[in-house]
Order: structure tokens, then sequence, then C-alpha cells
């Protein structure tokens, strides 16, 4: 079982892979090939050169370009580390996807399953990484106070740096306070913009 999702996840970072895709209007379900992640986020930190007309300076790329190289520079340090552990040196000629491939077979040979584990919990979360980076849920600033717990604005984490947002952001289907975490969803969002409503 952990070795299938193992080499699923593996799969899904190293070589073209299917997706579900579910049409957000229709609800209607179909099957789309897409790239590997890895070469999927190679191509968000290209993009974000071209947006900037392909200046080097980081600080007129986009947020998701510089997420895209924070991100991929932990990745290939974690590999190298992990590659120099079981074979003893590194190689900097080989690509990140055959450290990966390599270190998923390598982690076979411990029959008590921990390295497994250990390399089924690293790609897990470079991929949900991944993928919350290429196609991140919008969220829509709302601008007033929480009527939990009276705050205006919130800090968020944002990969290096503290982002100022309002306290109530939301998506199409729950709307949340940064600062207090309380959560409105169904009915509750209609009241929570009622009482916004009243407020300004
Ligand atoms: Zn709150």
């Amino acid at each position: 079982m952990t070795e299938q999702q193992l080499n699923d996840a593996v799969h899904r970072l190293t070589r073209n892979h299917r997706v579900t895709h579910t049409d957000p209007h229709t609800g209607k379900t179909s099957y789309l090939t897409v790239l590997s992640l890895f070469t999927q986020l190679r191509q968000e930190q290209a993009s974000g050169n071209r947006r900037s007309g392909g200046s080097k300076s980081t600080g007129s790329r986009s947020p998701i370009a510089i997420n895209a190289v924070t991100l991929w520079s932990e990745i290939r340090e974690t590999l190298s580390t992990r590659f120099i552990a079981f074979t003893g040196k590194d190689d900097t000629n080989m690509l990140p996807e055959t450290k990966l491939q390599k270190w998923a077979v390598s982690t076979l040979a411990d029959t008590t399953g921990r390295s497994i584990e250990t390399c089924l919990r690293t790609a897990t979360t470079w991929a949900t990484s991944i993928e919350s980076l290429i196609s991140p849920t919008p969220r829509i600033e709302v601008r007033g106070a929480c009527p939990a717990c009276a705050a205006t604005h919130a800090w968020t984490w944002d990969q290096d740096e503290y982002v100022r947002n309002t306290a109530i952001t939301a998506t199409r289907h729950e709307a949340r306070c940064g600062a207090c975490g309380t959560t409105w969803a169904g009915a509750d969002i209609h009241d929570l913009a009622e009482t916004l409503g009243q407020a300004a």
C-alpha cells in the first residue's frame, strides 16, 4: 500500500501523468494528461522571468515565481542530501527526477518501512506544495471587522515575509477570519455578509 502510494507520488512529480479535472461550472469530470510537477515548477520560474520583461532582478518577479524558485531550491537541496546519504557522494549532473526515483527505490531495502514513510511524506509535501503554488484557490479580500474578534486586518506568512490582508477572506464556498480562525460556510456566509453590510 505505502509502496504504491510512494510510486504514485514519485510518478506525479517526475513523469507526465493523468489527472481528474472537474469543471467548476458544469461539474463534469474529465481526464487530462499533464506535465510532471517538477517540469511545471521549472516552467513557473521561467514564466516569472518572462512576465518581468526578462529582468534578472528578483524584485520584479511575480510572487508565484519567487515561491517557485524557493521551493525548487529546497527540493534540490533535500534530494542532494538524500542522494549523498545512500550513495556516499553527490552527482551534480544527475537530474532531480532521477535522484528522487533512485531515492524511492533505495527505501525498499529498509525492511522496517521507515525509509518509505520518510520518502512518501517528503514527496507528498512537494506534490501538494507545487500543486497549490500552480493553482492556488483564489481568495477574495472582504473589508470590515470580523464579528467574532473585531479584527479588520490579519497577517499571513507568505514564504519569506509577512503580508497584511483583510481579516476576512472568502472563496465561493466559505469565508474565514485570518485573525481568529472563525469560518463561515453555507447560510452563515449570508449572515456574515449582512452583518458586514450593516456595519458599513
Ligand atoms: Zn476574527
